[in-house]
């Protein structure tokens, strides 16, 4: 009796607000998580319960929690893959320039051995090289000292994206590889300086050969091994990136990730709360994908896979859905509803959904302060497969005669 009348008594102290959410005595509305949302509309005590600290239970939540494990894992798994394909593929292709350069130096010093380049004209291309590269170094020093970045109010390592979506990206995903070694205003290094760094010393490399070398016999076999050393150490590049290819590929038919997009983000339990301060709505949606320029969320289910989303599972979708809105300023045509790794619905975003996901919102905020949670529907069989239904003051029993 005790436990029954603590679950329908108030949560918070608040009033209602001009614009319909509930507000604290500071004004601030008052807070409901997107799994808040979801506990609510399978059953209000079932919401009521778990924020009263009366956790789920069953073999049914366990699995839940390993499936969701596993699934976070794949995909951290499948975009360090990607990671590392694109790094191979940056490097290969790097080198691959350097084994063309390396095959055009073994012409050069052919042809001015051979005597259809005269010796002089090679020297001084050789300085005019080594002058080349000297200018670069310092353009490379100068860029790599000075803020030029904040001056251009350019970040690199953003993917250009209006109204946000970019910032979001880069705080949800913190397995990106960057380039960059310094976050601070000054000496930042990034691809421009790597790349200016590096033509300077090919530059220079190319300038002192042409200028120094004496026997250009010898430097053209020289600089031939050398092509065939790179090409081989390219092609381990080339087979890593291949190798990564497959594995991207193994994750994505394992996990059923095909059709999600390009999955930016997975929630691993540290990840950023998405937060709107007008409503109170907070949550972490599983996977954030990006599909064109729009962020669609993605929730993982696990059991059984029903023949059309549950309303609960719809609701916490929606509820991202005006998150990732909220965040970005731009709504997301649609988020995607997982049951398993094959099952995927894609539950629409507009103003009428806007509209449902306020009004529960506001319903829960009113039954936070005024109290009075309890059961809304007459369904025996819900309450069966309930996994609060141990503790439920509200439970309904299948009578035995079915
Ligand atoms: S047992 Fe039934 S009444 Fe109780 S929380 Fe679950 S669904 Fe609601």
């Amino acid at each position: 009796m005790g436990a029954s009348s603590d679950l329908r008594s108030p949560l918070k102290e608040g009033t209602e607000g001009p614009n319909g959410f509930w507000v604290d005595s500071e004004g601030k509305a008052l807070k409901i998580s997107a799994s808040d949302i979801e506990r609510y509309v399978y059953c209000p005590m079932s919401w009521r319960m778990s924020v009263g600290g009366y956790s789920a239970q069953g073999d049914e939540v366990k699995r839940g929690i390993e499936e969701h494990n596993r699934m976070h894992q794949m995909v951290v798994e499948k975009i360090e893959a990607q990671n590392a394909f694109t790094r191979n593929i940056v490097i290969w292709s790097w080198w691959f320039a350097v084994v063309l350069t390396l095959a055009a130096d073994t012409a050069a010093f052919y042809f001015v051995q051979d005597g259809l380049i005269d010796s002089q004209l090679a020297t001084m291309i050789g300085k005019f090289l080594v002058l080349l590269a000297l200018v670069w170094l310092i353009l490379a020093i100068v860029l790599l000292i000075l803020p030029w970045r904040q001056w251009l109010g350019w970040n690199e390592e953003l993917i250009p994206a209006p109204n946000g979506l970019a910032d979001l990206e880069n705080n949800l995903h913190p397995l990106e590889n960057t380039w960059k070694l310094g976050e601070g205003e000054w000496f930042t290094f990034g691809r421009p300086e790597a790349l200016i760094l590096f033509c300077a010393i090919a530059l220079s490399l190319h300038g002192v050969a042409l200028t120094f070398a004496q026997n250009r016999s010898l430097a053209t076999f020289l600089v031939l091994v050398l092509a065939l050393i790179w090409t081989m150490l390219a092609t381990t590049r080339l087979q890593a990136a291949l190798s990564a290819d497959k594995r991207i590929k193994e994750k994505d038919k394992e996990g059923g990730l095909e059709e999600l997009g390009d999955i930016r983000y997975s929630d691993g339990g540290d990840a950023i709360l998405l937060e709107d301060v007008i409503s109170g709505l907070r949550g972490r949606p599983d996977q954030i994908t990006r599909i064109g320029d729009d962020l669609i969320p993605v929730e993982l289910k696990t059991g059984k896979v029903p023949k059309k989303p549950h309303k609960s599972h719809r609701f916490q979708i929606l509820a991202y859905l005006h998150l990732i809105e909220s965040f970005t300023g731009s709504p997301p045509p649609f988020g995607f509803l997982r049951y398993g790794s094959e099952t995927v619905y894609s539950i629409e975003w507009n103003q009428n959904e806007r509209y449902r996901l306020f009004s529960v919102i506001q319903d829960m905020q009113r039954v936070s302060v005024e109290g009075g949670a309890k059961r809304d529907h007459e369904r025996p069989g819900k309450c069966e497969s309930c996994s609060r239904r141990q503790d439920c003051p509200d439970r309904l029993f299948i009578p035995v005669d079915q």
